[in-house]
């Protein structure tokens, strides 16, 4: 019993109090047949008057019950031989479960039975707990009961916060483990009922808290200090083939000055599609050579690993500095040899996918730990990366980059007050896209104008969107489509690039493409990210409505890189339903990263936005960062106060709620 309740991160009576109900239900009241509706979980009472056998595609029991105001089918799949028999001679039963459409209309599925109709009706909602194999509701709910006893006698959760007009964390407790019949059940099962909403701001501000104590921590470390930038910076502005933006140069200097610093900084650069953040990147990583220390950039996929190691390589060999790059498909010679320069510190620069999170990656001083695209990437990740710099006994600088905007409050949520730049300028020269919308029976007709784009001399992607979610069949249907243009096209050059090539075979064809031998690139959403060919300028994008808006924004933002005037057509298959509908408009309407990803946010609810892997997270008990944002600002205010005020309180919030302050690893 204790190792189950261990897997539930139960380890002692406060755990155990603020492992809170999933949902309610409420068997407090019989409802009459005639008022049972889809998806209500009811007590029903009455006879049953009639039972048979079903054979579907399941066996199941059919019982049906009736009481003063009508009647209604019980379905149970797991029956004894007695217990039809049984079923028919009871005078009366009481039954619990959830109604749903069936075959013979509204069904009662499954239900828990009773004939001890003597036995009163629970008094409050019954809570249901989050659960694992071995261990009941019962023994959860009776657990539960004697921990809210001591609870109650003793001040076993004493207040730490307190916040005008919200109960107390006890009484808190007490509703939401036994709420009382009358409670609001809708507003319970979204949060909102008042004990739910103190408790989030309590977690919330212990979050916060957490996130202090680690910053508290992090400055402490010693950092690379890097010396003010000297000739090799100037020397590398000097030998890019274009001028800096505006935005591009304070950015830079923001960065530069973080550098200078001497404790670990933690900046997120945040920049539309196209806004060139990889030359910054590279800035900051000759800072970082020029200081004597290694820089890593790490990306999400081996097609931008390539490229942006071809660009950078560009870049810095001129200056004489060092630069390689490592994924899982290099291996053999070429990858021990690289490790043994990475550790050697003969290697400056490395730029990876996440195979440079592995053991065998061992840095000499790695001074600068950049992210790439980093709402690809969990924390986790980010913070395995900075590690390999910890355990040489200082923190690297981490510079985090975006194309997505994250709205402040969740930054902050997440890192604690991150420092942040934004490059909100595009380079000029930029021609906008003309996006259309089209529907995909009129494809022959783009093939045709596909057709007619290169023949003057333009460079196009068709991108085969996910069919399935298996990789295999999503290349396969690429491959499809690629023989089938082949054909159209000719004599044109078709190429295909998709996940389940190797990533040898995937950096011949992007180099074909890039040195203009292949016209039309066929792609999956392999080249969604980073991919930056300046003479493609025509884009097809199939089943653009299976594509969420910042997915589209990203590959959109593959064209429209150089001079020529670019196309983005988003062909759709019908019917067309409402939400896709609106993200095709919101495409049609804008290029504005910032606009689309605040569309997307309406459209979609908050809650997806963030992403499984970054809000997936941070584990809260109560709290929900979207359904609680406009607690946040006070949370952050509070723990504030509190961490500058009072460390005793700052630590039993931070133990009550996460666990010991060490453990907490955010930052
Ligand atoms: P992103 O911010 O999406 O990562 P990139 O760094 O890939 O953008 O830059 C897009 C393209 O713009 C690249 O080809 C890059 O070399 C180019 N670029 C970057 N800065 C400038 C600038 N100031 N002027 C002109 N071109 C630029
Ligand atoms: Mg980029």
């Amino acid at each position: 019993m204790l190792k189950k309740l261990e897997q539930l991160s139960i380890l002692n009576l406060q755990d155990l109090l603020l492992h809170l109900p999933l949902r309610y239900e409420n068997r407090t009241r019989i409802t009459a047949i005639a008022d049972a509706l889809p998806g209500d979980h009811v007590v029903l009472k009455g006879q049953v008057v009639n039972t048979q056998i079903q054979f579907g595609r399941r066996r199941s029991l059919i019982a049906t019950l009736r009481d003063e105001t009508g009647q209604i089918n019980l379905r149970f799949y797991y029956f004894g031989k007695t217990q039809q028999a049984q079923l028919e001679l009871l005078p009366e039963i009481r039954c619990f479960g959830e109604i749903r459409r069936g075959a013979t209309g509204l069904e009662l599925y499954h239900p828990e039975y009773s004939k001890q109709l003597r036995q009163p009706l629970e008094t409050t909602l019954t809570p249901v707990y989050p659960a694992t194999e071995g261990i009941s509701q019962k023994q959860i709910r009776k657990l539960v009961l004697q921990a809210l006893t001591t609870l109650q006698q003793g001040d076993l959760l004493p207040d730490l916060i307190s916040r005008s007009g919200q109960p107390v964390i006890t009484d808190s407790l007490v509703h939401l483990h036994q709420p009382f019949a009358n409670s609001d059940l809708n507003q319970l099962s979204e949060g909102l009922d008042p004990a739910q909403r103190a408790l989030s701001f309590e977690e919330l501000t212990a979050h916060q808290t957490g996130i202090l104590f680690m910053r508290e921590k992090l400055v402490q470390l010693p950092a690379a200090q890097f010396q003010k930038p000297s000739n090799l910076v100037d020397q590398f502005i000097k030998g890019l083939n274009f001028t800096l933006t505006q935005a591009q140069l304070r950015v830079a200097e923001e960065i530069s000055q973080d550098l200078q610093k001497g404790s670990p900084t933690l900046r997120l650069l945040q920049g539309d599609v196209g806004s060139g953040k990889t030359v910054i990147a590279a800035l900051a990583a000759v800072q970082a050579s020029e200081n004597g220390f290694q820089a890593a950039l790490m990306v999400p996929t081996e097609i931008l690993a390539e490229q942006h190691y071809l660009t950078l390589k560009t870049w810095l060999e001129p200056l004489n500095i060092t630069i390689d790059w490592l994924s899982g498909s290099i291996k053999g010679n070429t990858r021990s040899q690289l490790l043994e320069d990475l550790s050697s510190g003969k290697l400056q620069i490395i730029v990876g996918t996440h195979a440079l999170f592995q053991d065998q990656v061992i840095f000499h001083q790695l001074g600068l730990a950049i992210i790439d695209e980093q709402h690809r990437f969990g924390v986790h990740q980010r913070m395995a990366l900075r590690d390999k710099g910890e355990k040489q006994g200082f923190m690297p600088h981490q510079l985090i980059m975006t194309a997505t905007p994250i709205p402040r409050t969740l930054t902050m949520s997440l890192y604690g007050d991150m420092d942040c730049s934004i490059i909100d300028e595009l380079p000029a020269g930029r021609t906008p896209i003309t996006t259309r919308v089209i529907p995909g029976s009129r494809r022959t007709e783009i093939i045709d104008r596909l057709k007619q784009a290169c023949a003057s001399g333009a460079q196009a992607y068709w991108v085969c969107t996910l069919i399935e979610s298996s990789e295999t069949l999503s290349a396969e249907a690429a491959e499809d489509t690629a023989q089938q243009l082949e054909k159209a096209l000719h004599p044109l050059v078709v190429g295909l690039v998709h996940g389940r090539m190797s990533g040898q075979q995937k950096a011949q064809i992007m180099e074909k493409f890039s040195a203009g031998e292949i016209q039309v690139l066929v792609a999956t959403t392999v080249i969604e990210v980073g991919v930056d060919i300046a003479n493609a300028s025509f884009m097809v994008i199939e089943n653009a409505e299976r594509l969420g808006l910042t997915q589209l924004h990203q590959l959109r933002g593959r064209v429209g890189r150089g001079r020529a005037k670019s196309f983005c057509l988003l062909l759709y298959a019908t019917p067309l339903g409402e939400t896709s509908k609106q993200r095709l408009n919101v495409m049609r309407q804008s290029q504005d990263g910032f606009f689309i990803a605040e569309q997307d946010l309406m459209i979609r609810g908050p809650g997806d936005v963030l992403g499984d892997r970054q809000s997936g997270n941070v584990n809260f008990k109560i709290a929900d960062l979207i359904r609680d944002q406009d607690m946040l600002d006070e949370a952050v205010a509070l723990a504030q106060s509190i961490f500058s005020q009072d460390n005793t309180i700052a630590k039993a919030l931070v133990q009550r709620w996460i666990g010991s302050v060490s453990d907490y690893g955010q930052v």
